[in-house]
């Protein structure tokens, strides 16, 4: 499977002379509703993949400067960090190296004035140290009590030294028209092209023009993808999300998924969220081969994808006892660096199960049910909206909106 691998992103010639995707050709679109305040338009595509780390490299290389990367050199080798800045081990260490850094949920946050703010954090990986989520830090200040836009910056540093930063746009307004009392989490899973189509196709494999299309709708549509602290807080009644707010969430990181689904996420600047089966044996690897700024790899168990219980579709789930998927859960989190979330395999869900789920720390577990999630549904066990391969664009967008 190696041989297969998508390119870095970093180093794929294709990334540069992608198309421009519709979020950042706003010339040629009619004037958004006004279904929120003026929303910042994102960055341009092409530059974006990487410009968390070129930017990071152009302040590395400022804040050091060549006196202190020699100074460092000389010193020999990997030493500890000291008063924030990187590690130094080699020459190149100053730049981003092969770190892939990305906010979790939408890279513009939006926050009622007086609610709280509800940091989702960052994701990161690097192919030497793998995961490098638990090591991003992150800087800047909030003030919900005041509108105004505020900058949170995730920084992180791999073993070699090299270091590479993504910001969040938090934008605190005073009103916002808001989701009524439910909301959207897709549930997709293969992703195929059609001159590679799977060798037996089903609704689960969807064409990658269909992802597109999709994607273009939300994108164009001005669409906002929110994190999972605010998605749980959101269905505790505590927090409001921001209309036309939805959740993409892609089971089983199958191959085609990798290969094609994360490039059309990326192309269009969407945040998704993959779930991992994570005792396939090359689950860690994919986690840090594919990693990427719009992609956050969460839990589908470590070994619950399999038959052998007797609850719902047969899934291991209803055959163990409460600590046994504890510790299920807590090797799967250890696989993927997360913790935020969790999809039941087959959907099949036990009371055991759900209070794992709690005892793990998951914010938000999802079941294979077909609806909407609404304000007081049980966050351990979530439903989703299913996108079958047959769906045109009409039915998903009467299945995006409220
Ligand atoms: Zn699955």
């Amino acid at each position: 499977m190696r041989d297969q691998r998508r390119p870095h992103p970093r180093t794929r010639p294709a990334h540069a002379s992608r198309p421009a995707p519709a979020r950042a050709g706003s010339t040629a679109r009619a004037p958004r509703p006004t279904r929120r305040p003026a929303r910042r338009r994102r960055r341009p595509v092409a530059p974006l993949v990487v410009a968390g780390v070129v930017a990071a490299c152009v302040i590395g290389a400022i804040a050091w400067g060549v006196t202190s990367l020699v100074g460092a050199l000389s010193g020999g080798g990997a030493r500890p960090a000291t008063d924030g800045r990187p590690v130094v081990s080699d020459a190149a260490a100053s730049g981003p190296g092969e770190i892939v850094i990305g906010v979790n949920g939408d890279e513009d946050t939006y926050v009622l004035v007086g609610e709280d703010y509800l940091e989702a954090g960052a994701h990161a990986a690097e192919p030497t140290d793998g995961v490098l989520n638990d090591k991003i830090e992150a800087s800047g200040e909030v003030d919900t009590s005041k509108a105004g836009d505020y900058e949170v910056t995730y920084r992180v540093s791999d073993s070699a030294g090299h270091t590479a930063e993504a910001t969040r746009t938090v934008h605190v307004v005073d009103e916002m028209p808001t989701m009524d009392g439910g909301v959207p989490i897709l549930m997709y899973h293969y992703v195929y092209s059609a001159d590679n189509p799977p060798e037996s196709l089903d609704g689960n494999y969807l064409l990658d023009t269909k992802l597109e299309e999709q994607l273009a709708y939300l994108v164009e549509n001005d669409f906002y993808f929110p994190s999972y602290p605010e998605l749980q807080a959101f269905l505790q009644g505590t927090h409001s999300l921001p209309a036309k707010s939805v959740v993409l969430t892609f089971d089983d990181a199958e191959q085609g998924f990798l290969d094609v689904g994360i490039p059309i996420l990326e192309k269009y600047q969407v945040p998704a969220t993959s779930f991992v089966i994570c005792s396939d044996e090359n689950a860690a690897q994919k986690v840090v081969d594919y990693r990427s700024p719009y992609v956050s790899f969460q839990s589908h168990s470590f070994g619950l994808h399999q038959a052998g219980g007797t609850v719902g579709h047969g899934g291991l789930i209803s055959a163990l006892t409460k600590d046994e998927i504890v510790e299920d859960l807590e090797h799967a989190q250890q696989v993927v660096g997360a913790t935020e979330a969790f999809a039941y395999p087959f959907g099949d869900v036990t009371a055991d199960g759900q209070q794992a789920v709690r005892e793990a720390g998951i914010l938000c577990a999802f079941t294979t049910q077909n609806s909407w999630a609404h304000v007081g549904d049980d966050v351990t066990a979530l439903p989703r909206v299913r996108i079958s391969a047959e769906y045109e664009l009409a039915g998903f967008v009467s299945l995006v909106s409220g």
